[in-house]
């Protein structure tokens, strides 16, 4: 019997599970269906599916969703991410609507640049009128993508980029400023190099069309910049997506550039390409050494990551694509992006404040353990599997690399669903509150405070009733007479600096080939001037995106409107 939360019981229930399916039956669904693909390797399937089984059911890997609801289907769809090109015609934009349309009924989530098309008022040749522009598309994709949601396994998120040189660059930044739209997407505006330095410099930026690549007007680069921070601290959105810093990290350029990455921003992918992610719980990989202290055991985070990269390897083989074009972009490269969950409760576990630069280098060293170790997994696939098809042009033979089973190995995840199923805190977030209270299916409220945390205060004999009625009122400690240090290790997303958020997520990147979700939350105080901080310190640190939230600005919005900083 496995032991879930009450929160995971609920999760499943909702989406995972089949009728009359246990979790049991669910982990041992996905681990047979995923070992099969062993036997095409000559190897033992029934023992790769029990290493699986063990690995899901105590919650110490779990896939992406779609492979957890999908295996075992016939022409199961198992992966997260997919990024489609936008032709600049009208063929090319519907050909590419039906694409999103079938990648959403599939399970998965959407990323597009929409740069290529050309900008609202330039000429259409067809009919002699004028084009409506980038943003007026958008919306026909989200109504379609609100409409397919309907029939499918899971909510179709997109994302949408539009380099930060479109002349429709201003009506981008704004598309979400009314709250009822585009509600399916995310929007990240594609940043280069020459954008940063232009602002750094207070100089003038030429918007171009990209129809005829010829310039159509010059702005001051602040301009955009600032409009962007106001519409960031308005509403969280857009984001920043480092096209230079991406494409820069690009495994290979023969193959083309990167323009958008995947819905929740952590996947680039060239046009076409796919990637499964998977993620590891730290929470699981702890030792207690001699009755001491807990630390992370190095032997299993390896015996772990070799068997995560096998099992999305295999994942790769036996997804069924919902386009021809996907599965050859994706069996091309055979990107895998494996990650991490649980990475602010190893923390609390460890008694280390996630503001701290022990805990930051710990991020650090962590991920490179991860990919080192996958790589060399990846490697040794290769060497008994084959290489990914485009080996040979890529990077790594000039890396020294003499095979290698993947194009990238590592990405980390906002893992939304599976580390409630898993029963840890999500991606390398720190935690949102130590107190959650929801709606129960019944209508009741439930508050449900974080056990690490309570485990924590126990442990100190801190755990007094007064402590435990105040978290769950307030979801923090932060108004507790409580020793600083204490206060510091719980300290939830909104307590924490800015500054270390970004410190967090550019640690890591700095090991991880894809990019890293996460959020910089800001206080409900906080400036324009915070917010256009932020955004500078993620690029300089090498950051491949970054996406802010200031506390209950989305409320505040509703409420009124034009606000400013
Ligand atoms: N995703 C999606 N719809 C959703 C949530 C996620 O299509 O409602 C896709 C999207 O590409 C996202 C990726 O799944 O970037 C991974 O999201 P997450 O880790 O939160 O998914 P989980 O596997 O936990 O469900």
């Amino acid at each position: 019997m496995i032991l879930l939360s009450p929160e995971a019981e609920t999760v499943l229930r909702a989406r995972y599970l089949r009728e009359d399916e246990t979790p049991e039956l669910l982990f041992r669904r996905v681990a047979d269906y995923i070992a099969g693909a062993e036997a095409g390797y000559g190897q033992n399937a029934a023992q790769a599916a029990q290493a699986y089984y063990e690995l899901l059911a105590s919650g110490t890997f779990l896939p992406n969703s779609p492979a957890l609801i999908n295996a075992g289907k016939p022409k199961a769809q198992l992966a997260a991410c997919f990024v489609l090109p936008i032709e600049d015609s009208l063929a090319g934009i519907f050909d590419t609507l039906k694409h999103t349309a079938l990648i959403h009924q599939s399970g998965g989530g959407t990323g597009f640049s929409f740069s290529r098309l050309r900008p609202e008022g330039a000429r259409v040749g067809a009919t002699g009128g004028a084009a409506s522009g980038p943003v007026s598309f958008m919306h026909i994709y989200d109504l379609a993508t609100q409409v397919v949601k309907q029939g499918a396994a899971r909510r179709g998120a997109n994302m949408a980029v539009l380099r930060v040189d479109h002349p429709d660059i201003f009506t981008f930044i704004t598309a979400k400023r009314r709250h009822d739209v585009l509600n399916n997407f995310n929007l990240s505006v594609g940043i280069t190099d020459a954008f940063m330095e232009a602002v750094k410099q207070q100089a003038d930026f030429e918007l171009i069309n990209p129809q005829n690549h010829t310039p159509v007007r010059t702005v001051p680069a602040r301009e955009i910049f600032d409009l962007l921070v106001q519409m960031a601290w308005e509403n969280g959105e857009p984001g920043l997506f480092f096209l230079d810093i991406v494409n820069k990290a690009n495994p290979t350029p023969a193959l083309g550039l990167f323009e958008s990455p995947n819905p929740c921003s952590e996947q680039p992918l060239l046009p076409y390409e796919s990637c499964v992610l998977g993620s590891i719980n730290l929470t699981r990989l702890l030792t207690a050494n001699k009755g001491q202290r807990v630390s992370l055991d190095k032997h299993k985070l390896t015996r772990t990551v070799r068997l995560a990269v096998r099992f999305l390897n295999n994942v790769i083989d036996i997804n069924s694509y919902p386009l021809p074009e996907v599965t050859e972009a994706t069996r091309k490269t055979r990107k895998i992006g494996l990650g991490i969950m649980g990475l602010a409760e190893l923390f609390i576990l460890l008694d280390l404040p996630y503001a701290s630069q022990e805990a930051v280098q710990l991020t650090k060293d962590i991920m490179q353990a991860v990919t080192t170790e996958a790589r060399a997994m990846s490697a040794e696939l290769g060497r008994e599997r084959g290489s990914f098809p485009a080996f040979a042009d890529s990077i790594y033979p000039r890396q020294g690399y003499e095979h290698m089973r993947n194009a990238t190995v590592t990405t980390i995840a906002p893992t939304g669903t599976i580390s409630i199923i898993a029963g840890c805190s999500s991606g390398i977030e720190p935690l949102f509150a130590l107190a959650l209270t929801r709606r129960v299916l019944d209508g009741r409220l439930i508050t449900s405070v974080n056990p690490v945390a309570v485990n924590y205060l126990r442990q100190q004999g801190l755990l007094t009733q007064a402590v435990n009625e105040q978290i769950a009122l307030a979801g923090s400690v932060a108004g507790l007479a409580l020793p600083d240090r204490v206060k510091r290790v719980l300290a939830t997303a909104h307590e924490i600096e800015p500054a270390w958020h970004v410190a967090q997520l550019a640690a890591a990147q700095a090991y991880t080939d894809n990019g890293v979700s996460k959020t910089v939350n800001l206080p409900k105080d906080a400036t324009c001037e915070d917010v256009a901080r932020v955004f500078f310190a993620a690029y300089d640190q090498g950051c491949k995106g970054v996406t802010v939230y200031r506390d209950a600005s989305r409320d505040e919005q509703v409420l009124s409107h034009g606000v400013g900083c």
